[in-house]
């Protein structure tokens, strides 16, 4: 089973609130909502993956997370059902404006991180965008951006609108999402990382996620988590 995974015995004491659910082993046996669950069912996620069992019921309670999966095992959930559970409790609407950030490092991630989501938000009624650049031209997507819930973007297009378009307001930002932290490092993205964050609410949820534990991906922990839990899952070789 290429999603099998371990866990190292590292666990700490968890708080009461996240104690509970440490053990579920099926996304069924999570807090969450039946809107969630009845579209995670319909895309058949029944068994939660290792770094999603690790990850979900720390995510799920607001803390921040550190999260180190190779890839394939599964973290894109790991990200998306705390957002899309975070925005429906608040009972984000159209006019609460963008919610939840999603930073992906390539066009090609990012469409895939929109696809899950349109599963995982399916029986929501949450609004999601891809800010990838491309073909897309950018003066199309400003009219929007402020209408969108959950922006799914590269981190140079997601800057430029920073940058750029009138009105684009990230104040009411709830949670951030760094996946694959390590590419977008890689790639030379730090400054531009550095600039975004800056430019957000400090009073946020961060998720962050990787595929390895670099040391420069823990110094943009450092810079972005605030007293986040660190989740290493192993793959049994
Ligand atoms: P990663 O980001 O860690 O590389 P992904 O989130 O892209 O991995 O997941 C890899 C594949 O596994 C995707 O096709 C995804 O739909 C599938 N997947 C993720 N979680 C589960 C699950 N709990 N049960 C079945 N398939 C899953
Ligand atoms: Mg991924």
């Amino acid at each position: 089973n290429p999603l099998a995974h371990s866990i190292p015995p590292q666990q700490e004491k968890v708080s009461d609130e996240v104690a509970p659910f440490v053990g579920a082993k099926l996304f069924e046996q999570l807090p969450i909502s039946n809107r969630t669950k009845r579209s995670l069912a319909d895309a058949k996620f029944i068994n939660m993956t290792a770094i999603q069992r690790a990850a979900l019921p720390h995510a799920l309670c607001g803390r921040d997370v550190l999260g180190a999966a190779k890839t394939g095992s599964g973290k894109t959930l790991a990200f998306l059902i705390p957002v899309v559970e975070k925005l429906y409790r608040l009972q984000w609407g159209s006019m609460d404006g963008v919610g939840a950030i999603i930073i992906s490092p390539t066009r090609e991630l990012a469409v895939q991180i929109f696809e899950e989501l349109r599963k995982v938000g399916k029986h929501h009624n949450l609004s999601g965008g891809l800010l990838i650049g491309g073909r897309k031209d950018i003066d199309s997507e400003k009219g929007r951006v402020n209408r969108l819930n959950i922006l799914v973007c590269t981190p140079g297009r997601l800057l430029q609108h920073m940058d750029e378009t009138p009105n684009f307001d990230c104040t009411q930002l709830q949670v951030l999402v760094l996946d694959e932290a390590d590419r977008i490092l890689d790639m030379g993205f730090a400054n531009t990382l550095n600039a975004i964050v800056t430019q957000l609410p400090k009073q946020r949820q961060t998720l962050l996620f990787s595929a390895t534990q670099t040391k420069s991906v823990k110094d943009l922990a450092r810079l972005s988590l605030k007293d986040p839990e660190y989740l290493a899952v192993h793959a049994e070789s």
